[in-house]
């Protein structure tokens, strides 16, 4: 099938919904039309009051708040417009016939939910960790028996050369492979164009989709996407940290394409402008879209660049752009695999530290001695953690499911076409973390 009909294609499941079933009455359509206007709403009146809530808003005007916000933070009366709202919403959410209606209500009420939990953090209200997540982000990350990550840092022991500590023969090889200051916009930008070069043989994005790219310092995150609408983004890298060759790949990937860009432009292309789905305008950061979001942006480096792929394209393309040595390449690639195994350990810690059963300076040195952190990164982690609390569980169980989900239906590493159709489908329509757990059952 020619890839390049792809639109077609994403097009065709959400036709299937409404014509293959009884078509929803145009009352009831209005009606759910006023219920997400009403969510939207609600979402921009409580990004009043927390600077975090409102990751992108894209939609119009008219819903955002207009009077000043109020002196203090109105939880119980947001609370009960969240219930209020979910109340409304359950006709469509409980209906047994499948159609449009049902699956926008569903995702509405699972944000709603998560906007619920939020408006208790905002108050100073903590849950536990899993609870936290369960909320905000639609699922419980998987807890790890005691040994797993030891026995992955055994392997790397083995694995890397030189003396010294596991940590330390790590970095030193990992170090070799850091961008030079100088380097790093040339590589990025070479990057970005080779990952939006492969995802556009397989989507076809709106034309005048693009995005900026700008340099800062003093973040906690190491790349973020904001997305302005009409297919327009700002992708801020942070150069606090040294970027390795790895970084320039997973960040072009991961804020622009397959990932974050491409997700926003195709929601709010299929969704919003051609569906008139106002909800799809506002995304919220502490919501179950940020574990799609997170979860295909991560994994959707392994389907722009396959692993053999991946470290062909750094050795013949980016190393020698950046004046780098290609030696332990291959060492480098197979340590780096192992480390994206220790990444759950951040997921450990942080459900210890927002328990308040370590201190920062215990969980730094816990991601340092269990996860294999530099130190400076430890740190920088630490202050991710307490800005984003249970948020980290979409990097690496968002990537795990979503890899599972599209796996499962037979999106795997030798079907690279169906790969990503299945990527597409999931980038453009409403998807829930709910939905990839009951396909990956
Ligand atoms: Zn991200």
């Amino acid at each position: 099938m020619s890839v390049r009909n792809l639109w077609l294609l994403l097009a065709m499941p959400l036709f299937l919904a409404c014509s293959g079933q009884k078509s929803p009455k145009t009352d009831d359509v209005a009606k759910l039309n006023q219920l997400a206007a009403e969510y939207v709403q609600l979402g921009l009146g409580i990004g009043q009051y927390d600077p975090d809530f409102v990751d992108a808003y894209y939609g119009p005007d008219s819903l955002k708040p207009t009077g000043p916000k109020q002196p203090t933070f109105p939880k119980d009366t947001l609370l009960v417009q969240v219930h209020h709202l979910l109340g409304q919403l359950k006709p469509y959410t409980t209906a047994e016939t499948p159609d449009s209606l049902r699956t926008r209500a569903h995702w509405i009420s699972q944000q709603l939910v998560a906007f619920g939990r939020r408006i208790k953090i905002i108050s100073g209200e903590y849950a536990s960790f899993d609870e936290e997540s369960k909320d905000l982000f639609g699922v419980v990350a998987p807890h790890f028996p005691e040994g797993t990550f030891p026995g992955i840092v055994k392997q790397l022991d083995s694995l890397l050369l030189g003396s010294g500590t596991v940590q330390e023969r790590y970095q030193k090889l990992a170090s070799s492979f850091y961008l030079p200051k100088t380097k790093l916009d040339t590589v990025f930008k070479t990057a970005v164009a080779e990952a939006r070069r492969r995802t556009l043989q397989h989507f076809q994005l709106p034309a005048q989709e693009s995005f900026v790219i700008e340099y800062v310092t003093n973040k906690p995150w190491s790349g973020y996407n904001w997305y302005k609408g009409y297919q327009q983004s700002v992708i801020q890298v942070n150069t606090d940290l040294p970027k390795s060759i790895n970084d320039a790949i997973l960040l072009a990937c991961h804020e622009g394409y397959p990932g974050h860009h491409v997700y926003n432009a195709l929601l709010e292309k299929n969704l919003y402008q051609d569906q008139g789905g106002i909800e799809i305008s506002l995304y919220p950061l502490f919501s179950p879209q940020s574990f799609i979001a997170e979860g295909s942006a991560n994994y959707g480096v392994s389907v722009a660049f396959p692993p053999a792929e991946h470290q062909r394209y750094a050795r013949e393309v980016l190393l020698p752009l950046a004046g780098l040595d290609t030696t332990h390449l291959s060492l480098y690639y197979k340590a780096s695999a192992l480390m994206g195994k220790l990444n759950y350990v951040r997921n450990e810690v942080g459900r210890k530290l927002l328990a308040g059963t370590i201190t920062q300076a215990q969980a730094a040195q816990q991601l340092v001695a269990e996860g294999l952190y530099e130190k400076a990164s430890a740190e920088k982690s630490v202050d991710f953690i307490q800005k984003y609390r249970s948020y980290v569980i979409n990097y690496n169980y968002g990537q795990d499911l979503v890899k599972q989900y599209i796996e499962t239906q037979g999106g795997t590493a030798s079907a690279t076409d169906k790969r990503w159709q299945l990527f597409g489908e999931l980038l453009s329509n409403q998807v829930t973390p709910t939905d990839l757990l009951q396909k990956t059952k």
